[in-house]
């Protein structure tokens, strides 16, 4: 027989999302059990930069700063996105909105280690590294979660354990899918101009490709959306071979590529599951809920929303899983995940139009839209997390 710890909350998945969610909690007064199956492993890199990082948006930073945690990474002041099959360029600058940044570039792996480090010194958190959760039965006053070692009982589990949730799989919902036709190719680079704090975004026909700003003025995190098979190959290029394809790719906007990391593929398939609350007792946050398509860098952000929306809604004691308790949460989530799967979706449509009314028709736009700064700052704020629609859906 495993042993059972009793908790309110067992906050099942210790990455970005979860160690927030977690953290959060036990601010709260909660008592709060992480279940995560592994440690955070600190990987080498070549060129001293992770290669799998995050856009964070200024509501993200402002809801790890409610933690105490500020992320260290290469500050995004302005953006630029322009197209392989027209001349229309968008350009957003953080100065626009009053603001010293747009987001920041931050490692995913020294965002991990900075909430573990907080997570492994909160009173209200024990945290417990076990395998695979086995079972889960969910009665109408406690979850019990049950592995070969362990088992918890929790009055709320909060599911954080990333695209391929396993709480998710046990309670057997729903999960819609979007094919993305695209794979993520994700490196990081060298070059020979430095970013200035600028994200450049080109969408090529094949898919979008950006350089994000990187921890040293020049270096650059790339990530590469394209077809899997092409993908694949860009992936096994020698070295010389694939900064030439890059510098390419980008129109030499950073001037040439010189070295790149090891090169990482990551499939890319949108979903999103029927429901944010699928049982009373059982909440899904981040990517256990949606992933979407990287191309608007809004993934780990929609995450942080997650949680923001969670606080309000554990504020004040009592039963975390209470009936209706997580009601209005899990009905603003769904409308704003939707909304954002869907957008990127369309997004990745109309960028693939290549006939010539078409692409005139999405450059005409494009003009049209950096032409109106009201417009533009409009977007700007929805998409940083600062815009009325984004924070009434928290
Ligand atoms: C190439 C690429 C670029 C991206 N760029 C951006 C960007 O710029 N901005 C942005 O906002 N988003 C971006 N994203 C998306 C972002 O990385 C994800 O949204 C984010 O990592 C999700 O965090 P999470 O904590 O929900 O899940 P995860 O990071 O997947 O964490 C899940 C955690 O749960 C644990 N776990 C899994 N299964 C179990 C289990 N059965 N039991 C216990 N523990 C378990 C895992 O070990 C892990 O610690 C990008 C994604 C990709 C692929």
């Amino acid at each position: 027989m495993s042993e059972c710890v009793e908790c309110d909350i067992c906050v099942v998945g210790a990455g970005m999302v979860g160690a927030a969610t977690a953290l959060q909690a036990a601010r709260q007064g909660w008592r709060v059990v992480m279940w995560e199956r592994q440690a955070p492993v600190q990987m080498a890199h070549r060129l001293g930069m992770g290669i799998r990082t995050v856009a964070l948006s200024p509501a993200s930073l402002a809801l790890l700063a409610s933690l105490d945690i500020v992320p260290v990474g290469a500050s995004m002041t302005a953006m630029h996105v322009w197209e392989e099959l027209g001349t229309a360029t968008l350009r957003f600058d953080a100065g626009d909105l009053q603001l010293p940044e747009l987001g920041r570039i931050v490692e995913n792996d020294v965002l991990v280690a900075a909430l573990w480090r907080h997570l492994t010194n909160e009173a209200g958190i024990e945290v417990r590294l076990a395998p695979e959760i086995e079972t889960l039965q969910a009665e109408s006053e406690r979850v019990i979660l049950r592995g070969d070692d362990l088992a918890v009982a929790a009055r709320l589990v909060i599911a954080a354990d990333g695209g391929r949730s396993r709480v998710r799989t046990l309670l057997g919902g729903e999960t819609r899918r979007w094919q993305t036709g695209h794979a993520a190719l994700a490196t990081v680079v060298s070059t020979t101009r430095p970013h200035a704090g600028v994200a450049h975004q080109r969408f090529l026909r094949e898919g979008p490709v950006a350089l994000l700003p990187g921890t040293q003025p020049n270096l650059a995190a790339v990530v590469w959306s394209q077809p899997p098979a092409q993908a694949q190959a860009r992936r096994t290029l020698d070295d010389t071979a694939f900064c030439t394809a890059l510098t390419r790719a980008t129109e030499s906007v950073l001037g040439a590529i010189t070295a790149c990391d090891e090169r990482l593929v990551f499939p890319l398939v949108q979903h999103l599951a029927d429901e944010a609350v699928p049982h009373p007792r059982i909440a899904l946050v981040g990517d256990a809920l949606r992933v979407l398509h990287p191309l608007a860098g809004m993934g780990v952000n929609l995450g942080f929303e997650d949680v923001s929306g969670l606080g309000r809604a554990l504020e004040g004691g009592g039963d975390p899983g209470a009936s209706g308790r997580l009601e209005a949460f899990a009905r603003r989530r769904q409308v704003r995940s939707r909304t954002l799967v869907e957008l990127m979706a369309g997004f990745r449509d109309v960028y693939a139009w290549e006939t010539p009314g078409r692409t005139w028709l999405r450059n005409a736009g494009i003009r049209l839209v950096d032409s109106l700064p009201a417009l533009k700052r409009q977007i700007m704020r929805e998409a940083l997390g600062l815009g009325p629609v984004a924070r009434a859906m928290r």
